[in-house]
């Protein structure tokens, strides 16, 4: 399978090359050059099938011509080596729980498996076994995700740049303490800075030819494509449970519209989801564009579910490129909401008190879409993107109550963090790569 760029002024390049290049040379986003549709018998028996066997199907195709079978089934399998449970809240609502990996986020599942595929095709490339360097800059949770994903892999290096003093503990912790392959830079700098020494770094001809250097970000096929696994998961979850299937709604808490983009792409595949909530925080500009039809970017508004806070969705290409840019066909399938932190808020307290289940605040957003957005005769699902004990104070604060930080992020406290400290300077950050 090629994939075309949304911006069509380049030529349609391999999956190997999407994966190692990211982003288009005309700066387009990658995409699918056909859409396949997986035949109705494995809706049948998609519901006695686990989330490992359904992304194997998912993956090999979609994957398939690119990657060799037994690699593939290896990569799929070691990438979700842990559960994607859906859990009744109330009502006809459920949430599909994507915090049970490493770092307690959803971006778990598209970091693992980029980081799996580019060590593969890094081996495939390369018979001398040369390094492929990561560099990755972060505010936050964007660097755990993706400093655990590749923990490990052979053959690939990543090296994590976050700004010193204004990344909390816990994120801190997250990748500052892996070790191995792993290196985590403390920038004296803004995270701007940081996203600056990475950008001049990709510039930098002398750089890169002496090192082979890629991104992991959240744009690539890699990291997007295998989101949409666990919409087929959810719904032969629901299926499993005896479940109506014939009215499903599934409501995503949505910043740069990755994930909600992969699970539009599972449903021209087949997957028989009625219809998608785009869940917005204040930074509403999708909510804006299905009201108006008019698309206008606008800086981020900082906000409690701040992985959300998006003033111009890097994959809104992604959504009018499946739509043919009708505005019509896109709110045929998709509709908005939007919420203040007050209201978000205020989702997370009632719905702890009425339910018992704990929203993260990302969650809460989707899971109020549904309050407000779902028929009787359908049935909702959310996507909980995030353990809510990663959003502790704020979510201890709301609920008036302390909660206990799960075993697996305590873990991270309690280990040596170890980074390599820089100022701001490109020169400082080249002379360290050339010398690693
Ligand atoms: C990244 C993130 C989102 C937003 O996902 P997109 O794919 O960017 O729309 C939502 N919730 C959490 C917890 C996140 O980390």
């Amino acid at each position: 399978m090629q994939y075309y760029s949304t911006n069509g002024n380049t030529p349609k390049v391999s999956l190997q090359t999407a994966v190692v290049k990211g982003l288009a040379a005309d700066r387009g986003l990658f995409m699918p050059e056909r859409i396949p549709v997986l035949p109705r018998a494995f809706f049948n028996n998609i519901g006695e099938m686990s989330l490992q066997d359904i992304s194997y199907v998912v993956a090999n195709t979609l994957f398939g011509d690119d990657i060799e079978d037994t690699t593939l089934k290896d990569i799929v399998y070691d990438t979700l080596n842990f559960d994607i449970p859906l859990k009744y809240v109330t009502g006809n609502k459920y949430s599909l729980e994507l915090f049970h990996g490493p770092t307690l986020a959803f971006k778990d599942v598209g970091a693992r498996f980029m980081a799996r595929l580019l060590g593969y095709f890094n081996k495939l490339s390369n018979g001398d076994g040369s390094m492929v360097n990561v560099l990755v800059a972060t505010s936050g949770d964007t660097g755990s995700a993706v400093a655990n994903g590749f923990l490990g892999v052979p053959g690939v290096r990543v090296f994590v740049l976050y700004p010193q003093g204004k990344v909390s503990r816990i994120q801190e912790a997250q990748f500052t303490t892996l070790g191995q392959n792993i290196t985590a830079i403390e920038v004296n700098g803004t995270f701007d800075d940081c996203q600056a020494l990475v950008k001049n770094a990709f510039m930098d001809e002398e750089l890169n030819a002496h090192m082979k250097l890629t991104s992991a970000n959240s744009i690539n096929v890699a990291r997007f494509l295998p989101q949409m696994f666990y919409y087929f998961y959810a719904y032969a979850q629901l299926l499993k449970r005896g479940q109506d299937v014939s009215n499903i709604v599934v409501s995503v808490p949505s910043g740069n519209f990755g994930n909600i983009t992969a699970g539009l792409i599972g449903k021209r595949m087949g997957l028989p989801i009625k219809r998608f909530i785009a869940a917005n925080n204040s930074n509403d500009i999708f909510f804006q564009y299905l009201k108006t039809g008019v698309y206008s970017p606008k800086s981020s508004i900082a906000t409690i579910a701040n992985a959300m806070d998006v003033g111009d969705p890097s994959n809104f290409a992604r959504v009018l490129d499946l739509y043919r840019h009708s505005h019509d066909a896109v709110c045929a399938e998709i509709s908005g909401y939007t919420y203040t932190d007050e209201q978000i808020a205020e989702t997370v307290a009632e719905t702890y008190k009425n339910t018992g289940y704990l929203l993260d605040p990302h969650g809460a957003v989707a899971y109020r879409s549904l309050e407000e957005g779902l028929e009787p005769e359908e049935t909702g699902i959310f996507l909980e993107t995030a353990h809510p004990a990663k959003f502790k104070a704020t979510v201890e604060a709301v609920i008036g109550e302390e909660m206990d930080i799960p075993d697996k992020l305590a873990a991270f406290l309690n280990r040596d963090k170890k980074t390599v400290k820089m100022n701001s300077g490109f020169m400082s950050f080249k002379n360290y790569l050339m010398s690693v």
